[in-house]
Order: C-alpha cells, then sequence, then structure tokens
C-alpha cells in the first residue's frame, strides 16, 4: 500500500465521460490498496478559452483579475472528477489551491509554490477517501489566488507527490511517455522507458512539452520518482501493467540501461524562438551588461548567448529569447541601450529555430558534436549559433530547415532503434 500522486492533463478530463474514465481508473488504484491524490487540469481548451475571455474585456489583462479568471478552469473539473468518484461508491473530496493551501509567491501568472500544508489532506487519506486537488493554482501571502504558468498542473501533482513525500507521482496524458521525437515530425519516434531527471530537464529546456520544466526541476530536487503515462488506454488496464507502462524519470542511470541505451537519448526542437544580433559593440569589460542587463529587468528570459571574438576593440552579441518577447527586447535595445553603447546596428531574425539532441551518454563518448555537425552539414543546413551543456547540445537553425534537421539527427544517432 503506497501514496500515489495522479496528475490528468486536459484531454484526459476533457468531456463528462473521459472524466468517468478517469473515476474508474483512480477506483482500480484504490481497489488495489493505494492511497490517492488527484489533480486535474482544466478541461482542454477550457484554459485558453478563458484567457481569450479575459482579452476581450482588457487587451492586456491585469495579471491579478486573469488568475482569479484562469483559475476557475481547474476548480470545475476538481468538483467534476470528485462527484464521478462518488457515483463509483468511493469516498472523495476536492480542494481548491488556496483550500489545501498551497502557497505561492506573488508572481501572478507564473507563481512559484513556496509551502504545502499537508494536514487536510493527510487526515482525508487516513480517512480512506481519494483527495482531488486542483491543479495550476496557489494562493498568495496576502490572500490572492496565483496561478503557476501554463502547463502548471504538472508543477501541482510533483510539489504534492514531493510534500506528501509520495512512492511516485503519474503524470497521465494524451501521449504514453517521452519520446525520442515528436512522432509527428518522425514517425519512428521511439517511447523512452527511462529517462534520466537531468536528460528530461533539458529536453524540456529544449523544447519538449511533454512536462512543464518546473515539475521537473520539482522532481529532481526532492526525487520524486515520477512517471509519464497515458490517460487513453483502457482505463481497466491491470495496475500492474501500468505501474510498468509509459516513461519513468529516474534520478541514477541503471548501469545496465546505460550500456544498452544510445548515446543520445532524444532530439527536441523549439521554434518558438527569435534571433537578435547586436553588432560591432566595444569589446571591454561590462558590455554583456551593458546589453542583456535591461533586458532581465524587463523580466525577458535570454537564451543561447554568444559573443565573437573581439576584433580591432569591437565583438558583436547575438542571444535568443522568445519569439512573444521579440519586439519587447528590440525596443529595449533601440531605446535603452543603443544610445549608451554605441553598437553599430541592431539585427533581428523571427525565422529561426533551436534544434537540441539531449543525452547521459554525451559524457563519456567523444565526437557526438562533430557527428551532429557533419549530419546537418550533409543536408545544406547552416548553423547560426551553438550552445552546449554537458549533455546536451542546441544549434540555432533557420525555421524552414526543423523537420528535416530533426528527422537527419534522429536518424543519425539511430534513435530508431530499440
Ligand atoms: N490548465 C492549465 C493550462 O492549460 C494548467 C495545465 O493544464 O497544466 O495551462
Ligand atoms: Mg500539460
Amino acid at each position: 500500500m503506497a501514496l500515489i500522486v495522479q496528475k490528468y492533463g486536459g484531454t484526459s478530463v476533457g468531456s463528462a465521460e473521459r472524466i468517468r474514465n478517469v473515476a474508474r481508473r483512480v477506483a482500480k488504484w484504490r481497489a488495489a490498496g493505494h492511497d490517492l491524490v488527484v489533480v486535474p487540469s482544466a478541461m482542454a481548451g477550457e484554459t485558453n478559452r478563458l484567457i481569450g475571455l479575459a482579452k476581450e474585456i482588457q487587451p492586456q489583462p491585469d495579471p491579478r483579475e486573469l488568475d482569479v479568471v484562469a483559475a476557475t478552469g481547474e476548480q470545475v473539473t476538481i468538483g467534476l472528477l470528485s462527484m464521478a468518484l462518488l457515483e463509483l461508491g468511493l469516498k472523495a473530496k476536492s480542494y481548491s489551491g488556496w483550500q489545501v493551501k498551497i502557497s505561492t509567491d506573488s508572481a501572478f501568472t507564473k507563481a512559484r509554490i513556496t509551502t504545502i500544508e499537508d494536514t487536510a489532506i493527510r487526515r482525508d487519506l487516513a480517512a480512506g477517501t481519494v483527495v482531488v486537488v486542483a491543479g495550476f493554482q496557489g494562493v498568495d501571502q496576502a490572500g490572492n489566488i496565483t496561478t503557476l504558468g501554463r502547463g502548471g498542473s504538472d508543477t501541482s501533482a510533483v510539489a504534492l507527490a514531493a510534500a506528501l513525500k509520495a512512492s511516485e507521482c503519474q503524470i497521465f496524458t494524451d501521449v504514453d511517455g517521452v519520446y525520442t521525437t515528436d512522432p509527428r515530425i518522425v514517425p519512428e519516434a521511439r517511447r523512452l522507458r527511462t529517462v534520466t531527471f537531468e536528460e528530461m530537464l533539458e529536453m524540456a529546456g529544449a523544447g519538449s512539452k511533454v512536462l512543464q520544466i518546473r515539475s521537473v526541476e520539482f522532481a529532481g530536487k526532492y526525487r520524486v520518482p515520477t512517471r509519464v503515462l497515458s490517460s487513453l488506454t483502457d482505463p481497466m488496464m491491470p495496475v500492474a501493467e501500468e505501474a510498468q507502462a509509459g516513461t519513468l524519470i529516474t534520478f541514477e542511470e541503471d548501469p545496465i540501461m546505460a550500456m544498452e541505451k544510445a548515446v543520445i537519448s532524444g532530439v527536441a526542437f523549439n521554434r518558438d524562438e527569435a534571433k537578435i544580433t547586436v553588432h560591432d559593440v566595444p569589446d571591454r569589460p561590462g558590455i554583456a551588461y551593458a546589453i542583456l542587463g535591461p533586458i532581465a529587468d524587463a523580466s525577458i528570459d535570454v537564451d543561447v548567448i554568444v559573443q565573437n571574438v573581439g576584433h580591432d576593440g569591437m565583438t558583436d552579441m547575438t542571444f535568443t529569447v522568445h519569439r512573444n518577447d521579440y519586439a519587447k527586447a528590440m525596443k529595449i535595445l533601440k531605446t535603452q541601450v543603443q544610445p549608451h553603447i554605441k553598437c553599430r546596428d541592431i539585427s533581428g531574425d523571427e525565422r529561426i529555430a533551436k534544434v537540441s539532441i539531449v543525452g547521459m551518454g554525451m559524457r563519456s563518448h567523444a565526437g557526438i558534436a562533430a557527428q551532429m555537425f557533419r549530419t546537418l552539414a550533409e543536408e545544406g543546413i547552416n548553423i547560426q549559433m551553438i550552445s552546449t551543456s554537458e549533455i546536451k547540445i542546441t544549434v540555432v537553425i533557420e525555421e524552414k530547415y526543423t523537420e528535416l534537421a530533426v528527422r537527419v539527427l534522429h536518424k543519425a544517432f539511430e534513435l530508431e532503434q530499440a
């Protein structure tokens, strides 16, 4: 008998019938003797609809009020799911974020969880009740409703699992695990049976949308065994089988698995970025700060950064930002930065994509970068920027080559082979 936290994504609770299926699945785990905390997202499309409504009223919605609106999607599903469980004869009870309570900071629309009160949940679990907690939402110190950023119910679930020291956090979604790449682009993409937490973190950062990156950070920090699996399978699939399904995020690489595993675990990509170059800036101390400081002050995240070797006392600096922040970043550079640093020009390109290969095996294998660059060269794909970590190599390329690059890299690193 163990405590399990299960999260169900928007598709999984997208209709009354699907909610009933979730209830059946939960009841099955309960019947196997486990304690269950269940965290649903809002019904598919609902959060988009709510944000759209807010924008009809106020084009730039007030962040506090936007969270009041956006958090309602999950309030609907916790109630409906609890009812479905009650209908099956189980004891069930729903909690909003503030009822639990899940405390966060006050960064509306992207709040971070600070603490979770577990008293009420533990009391209910001890009484044999299935506890249904709203994902995506919390409450700040002043009592304001907050939300955790898009995809945030993954983080709610992993954080609850950490706080309750659950034996596993199961993320049920509309895919049956983490794949070597997006199967819509590469039909031969394979489901990974395990992936290390470090790889998952890099994949999430590189554009894989399976888990919200903060949930992976939580899983890593508190060592929460987390499994991604499908909610679209037969809900009555035997528990023993389901316990082995999907992709398990691990903390140490199993040495035997590691030997069998390919050097690269996955190819991730991201088309949501834009590139900005500041040309011919004086090559002196403080210049990177002069350029990127004002960007950071505007809460714009900067990703790949490249500064060239200086020539004649001058250098170029190029970096990427999220495409949504592109116009804002350009404006800051032109109005706040250019007048002070006297650069020759500022140029930008929104038609870029980031393609990354990720794998623990990179640490012990030489020549992976060269193989990646050769593969892209053979297709005539120009690499505009390169950045690396210990287990990831990222290139920035022209957006129109994204799918081609992903396909050829997947093949070059033999990811289709089990
Ligand atoms: N409902 C929220 C969203 O659509 C949170 C989530 O689904 O994880 O972003
Ligand atoms: Mg999601």
